[in-house]
């Protein structure tokens, strides 16, 4: 058994070239827990994903994130990979010169203590069944990485460096994005697989159709930059069934977006603003 998790997200709040996306988003995530976050396009999801991550280009203005109790906001970018985040992006970059073996060596190697690498032999035993698992041509090992991969082929890509770095919170953003069923499949058996006491998940999805395969604990959608509902797994069901527009109106928003031209018309969030009064 690994140590407990726990991932807190308490309030927080994100500009984006001052423009505020995040507007107060708390969540917690639990060892053994798989969460969803589903929601229309433009409603912050990415940003959320960013912004825990530590991208740059995204401004934290309120609000705490905790790993283990341990300041999220105050680490730099590298600091929050060896402390056990991981986001599977949702447009993973091309990096010409640097082989897929060679990164993953190196991230796997960032988290130990020197003199404590791991064998080049131990390295390729563990890339050479992890690509198995994922059903993934060896030669991939000796691409650069993610050069002129297919957008599934970067998706498994991602769920293989994930498996490769056993991270404490695993967020995959958009994962089930340009996958065919069969792809669709053989990533959720590598997340399942994945799935422990000592690590979480956050899954981002616009679809309900990923949750088939990876049954989450909690669902959560995201609007205005913010979690305006939560439930469990029938919530996607309905999301599925339904679509999104029952939700906007139970809390009286129209224009679910966050961040866009026609922000100022927007009706601000938790206004009572039922449609037929
Ligand atoms: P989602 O993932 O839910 O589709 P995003 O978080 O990607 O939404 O985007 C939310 C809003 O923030 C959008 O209006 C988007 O245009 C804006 N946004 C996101 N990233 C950037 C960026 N790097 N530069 C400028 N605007 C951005
Ligand atoms: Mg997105």
């Amino acid at each position: 058994m690994g140590e407990a998790v726990k991932f807190v997200i308490d309030g927080l709040k994100a500009n984006i070239e001052n423009k505020e996306i995040l507007r107060g988003v708390s969540l917690t995530i639990n060892g053994g827990e798989v969460h969803a976050i589903m929601g229309p396009n433009g409603t912050g999801k990415s940003t959320l994903a960013s912004a825990i991550m530590g991208h740059p280009k995204y401004e934290v203005t309120a609000g705490r994130i905790t790993l283990n109790g341990e300041d999220v906001l105050e680490m730099d970018v590298d600091e929050r990979g060896r402390a056990g985040l991981f986001l599977a992006m949702q447009y993973p970059a091309e990096i010409p010169g640097v082989t897929n073996a060679d990164f993953l060596r190196s991230a796997i190697n960032a988290r130990r203590e020197e003199g404590n690498e791991i064998s080049l032999i131990k390295f390729i035993r563990q890339l050479e069944a992890k690509m198995k698992e994922l059903e993934m041509n060896p030669e991939f090992a000796h691409r650069y990485l993610n050069e002129g991969f297919s957008g599934g082929e970067k998706k498994r890509n991602e769920i293989l460096q994930m498996m490769m770095l056993e991270p404490k919170l695993v967020i995959l953003d958009e994962i089930d994005s340009g996958l065919d069923i069969d792809a669709l499949k053989i990533v959720a058996g590598g997340v399942n697989a994945m799935r422990s006491d000592d690590r979480g998940f956050l899954i981002i999805t616009h679809y309900q159709r990923l949750l088939n395969y990876i049954k989450p604990d909690f669902v959560h959608v995201m609007m205005q930059g913010r979690i305006v509902k939560s439930g469990g797994p029938e919530l996607a069901e309905r999301l599925e069934a339904e679509g999104y527009d029952w939700v906007k109106e139970e809390l009286g928003i129209v224009d679910e977006t966050v961040g866009g031209p026609e922000e100022e018309f927007k009706v601000p969030m938790n206004t009572v603003a039922p449609k037929y009064n």
